[in-house]
C-alpha cells in the first residue's frame, strides 16, 4: 500500500505493518523517482518501477530487512552513506559487521543471506556524506548520517516538507538495535538525540506505524530507556557469575519462547554491548569465562540508594 505524505513524498508500507521481516520504504516521486530502502512490498516496488520510475535506490543501511527486494532491481543505481557502503558491496563485510564471521552463527547467516533475504553485492554508485544536500528534481533532502544502528545509518531530512525519515531509529516498543560489530550504545544514543532535535512535523520510521507527529523528544527518551532496562536486567543476572551461553539462554531481551540461532545471535549482539561497557567502566569482571557484576564501593548507610540497587552490594568481590 502506498500513502502520500506530500505530493512528492510517499510511503510504501511494508507487509505486517512494517514489522520485521518487512520495513517501510519511502518513495520520492521526483527527479526520476527515488526509492529509499527495498524491504517493503515487492509488488508496489515493481509497480513504481514500471509506472513512475526508480532512478536510484537510497539505502538507509545494510540490514537484511531493508535490502530484501533490492536484488530485484539489479540495474538500478544504489546510493548509501560512505560508512555503510562496504557492507552493501561485500557479503564478507556484511557478515563481519553483523558480528557472525567465524563464530557459531556464520553458517546460519550465510544461509539467511542466500535464501530468505537474498543478498547480491552492489557497487554503491554514489556515497552520501552527513549534511550533504540531495536534489531529487525540485525536492530537497539533507542527509543525516546517524551512526549507532549501523556505522553510517542514513536518515533523510526534507526541510521544505517538514519530513524526516528516521529509518531504524524507529521508536518501536522493542527498543533500539545497536548490536552490529562496529556499533554501540553510546553512538546510538548520540544519534537518537540528534535526530529528535531536528525540527520536522512528521517523522517517518521503518517499522510499525510509519508516521510520528513531532516533536518526538519524549518518544525518543522512552525508546532509549529500553536500553537502561536491558542493562538493569543484565546487572541483576550478573549478581552470580554467568557464562556467555548462560546469558544468551536467559533471553533477557526477547523473553521465553524465542528459540533458535536468530534469537541467540540477537541476544548476544545486544547484550555484549552492555557487557563491553560494564567491563570498560570496571563495573563487571570476566573471570574463567564468566561475567559478574562488581560490588559498588561501600556506600554510607544513609546514602544507600532505594531498593533494587542494594542487591548489588551483597555479591562481594
Ligand atoms: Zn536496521
Amino acid at each position: 500500500m502506498i500513502t502520500r505524505l506530500t505530493d512528492k513524498i510517499w510511503i510504501v508500507e511494508g507487509g505486517k505493518s512494517g514489522r520485521y521481516p518487512y520495513a517501510h520504504s519511502l518513495y520520492v516521486a521526483d527527479g526520476g523517482g527515488i526509492l529509499v530502502d527495498a524491504g517493503s512490498d515487492p509488488a508496489e516496488i515493481e509497480r513504481l518501477r514500471k509506472e513512475n520510475g526508480i532512478a536510484a535506490v537510497v539505502m538507509t543501511h545494510y540490514h537484511e530487512d531493508h535490502f530484501t527486494f533490492l536484488s530485484r532491481l539489479p540495474d538500478t543505481p544504489v546510493w548509501s552513506s560512505a560508512a555503510d557502503a562496504p557492507a552493501l558491496e561485500s557479503l564478507e563485510t556484511l557478515l563481519a559487521w553483523y558480528g557472525v564471521l567465524g563464530n557459531e552463527w556464520e553458517a546460519f547467516y550465510r544461509k539467511v543471506f542466500a535464501e530468505k533475504f537474498p543478498f547480491a553485492p552492489r557497487k554503491v554508485a554514489r556515497t552520501i556524506a552527513d549534511g550533504e544536500e540531495l536534489r531529487f528534481g525540485d525536492t530537497r533532502a539533507v542527509a543525516v548520517v546517524a551512526p549507532g544502528h549501523t556505522p553510517g545509518h542514513l536518515c533523510l531530512h526534507f526541510p521544505d516538507d517538514g519530513v524526516l525519515f528516521l529509518g531504524d531509529y524507529d521508536l518501536a516498543a522493542f527498543g533500539p538495535w545497536y548490536g552490529d560489530a562496529p556499533c554501540g550504545i553510546d553512538a546510538f544514543r548520540r544519534s537518537a538525540r540528534r535526530l529528535a532535535g531536528i525540527a520536522a512535523d512528521r517523522f517517518v520510521v521503518s517499522h510499525e506505524g510509519p508516521v510520528h507527529r513531532g516533536p518526538i523528544a519524549g518518544k525518543m527518551t522512552a525508546y532509549l530507556a529500553v536500553t537502561d532496562r536491558r542493562e538493569e536486567a543484565l546487572r541483576n543476572l550478573l549478581r552470580e557469575p554467568r557464562t556467555r551461553a548462560e546469558i544468551i539462554a536467559r533471553r533477557l531481551i526477547y523473553g521465553p519462547g524465542h528459540d533458535g540461532p536468530w534469537f541467540d545471535y540477537s541476544e548476544w549482539a545486544l547484550l555484549s554491548k552492555h557487557l563491553d561497557g560494564m567491563l570498560a567502566r570496571d563495573e563487571a569482571v570476566l573471570r574463567n569465562g564468566a561475567y559478574r557484576i562488581k560490588s559498588p564501593p561501600a556506600p554510607a548507610q544513609r546514602g544507600l540508594p532505594p531498593d533494587g540497587h542494594q542487591g548489588f552490594i551483597v555479591c562481594g568481590n
